[in-house]
């Protein structure tokens, strides 16, 4: 539609970064344009009302700026889910996998009650190695899942299917090649 050409002319291509060969998609461009930030937590939001979201787990560092404002639309929490040793309190900790090699992510264990209805997002899902990790995390202390959500999609690394298979509906707003 008109609405997601607007957005996707919002969101900047940086050629060779962060390596020669990759097209990097720079969404500071979208946050930078108010009617474009809006309009993408609006679609991004809109599939979640009125379904009593108790929680909004972003990851770090984009899903945090993204994840505030949806959080914020839907009267819920926000959940960090961040980089190891980041975090200041005791946490779960979960190893992913980059496309060279893995990290690892934490979570505050009692960020989450057993049972409470949380979205996942962050800006981009590529192969879905990231969001798998916070799928786990999330999993691990009971919270309910119930969908993940990124502006960004690129199909061809996989990562829509990625989610599917574990069982998470995943819903994004633009896809690039
Ligand atoms: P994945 O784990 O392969 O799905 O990669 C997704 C993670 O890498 C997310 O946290 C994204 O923010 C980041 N990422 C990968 N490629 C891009 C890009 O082109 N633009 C912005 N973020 C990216």
């Amino acid at each position: 539609s008109s609405r997601d050409d607007t957005l996707a002319a919002s969101i900047r291509a940086i050629r060779d970064y962060p390596k020669p060969g990759i097209i990097f998609r720079d969404i500071t461009t979208l946050l930078g344009d108010a009617k474009a930030f809006r309009q993408a937590v609006d679609d991004l939001v809109k599939p979640y009302a009125d379904m009593s979201i108790a929680q909004v787990a972003g990851i770090e560092a984009r899903g945090f700026i993204l994840g505030g404002a949806l959080a914020h639309q839907l009267s819920a929490g926000f959940v960090p889910i961040r980089k190891k040793g980041k975090l200041p309190h005791e946490t779960v900790r979960v190893a992913y996998s980059l496309e060279y090699g893995v990290d690892e992510m934490e979570m505050h264990v009692d960020a989450v009650k057993p049972g409470e209805k949380v979205i996942l997002t962050d800006d981009l899902i590529a192969t879905g190695g990231t969001a798998e990790g916070a799928v786990k995390l999330l999993r691990q202390m009971g919270a309910e899942i119930v969908s993940a959500c990124f502006v960004i999609d690129l199909p061809e690394l996989g990562g829509r299917k990625k989610l599917e298979a574990l069982g998470v509906e995943v819903r994004t707003l633009i896809e690039f090649e």
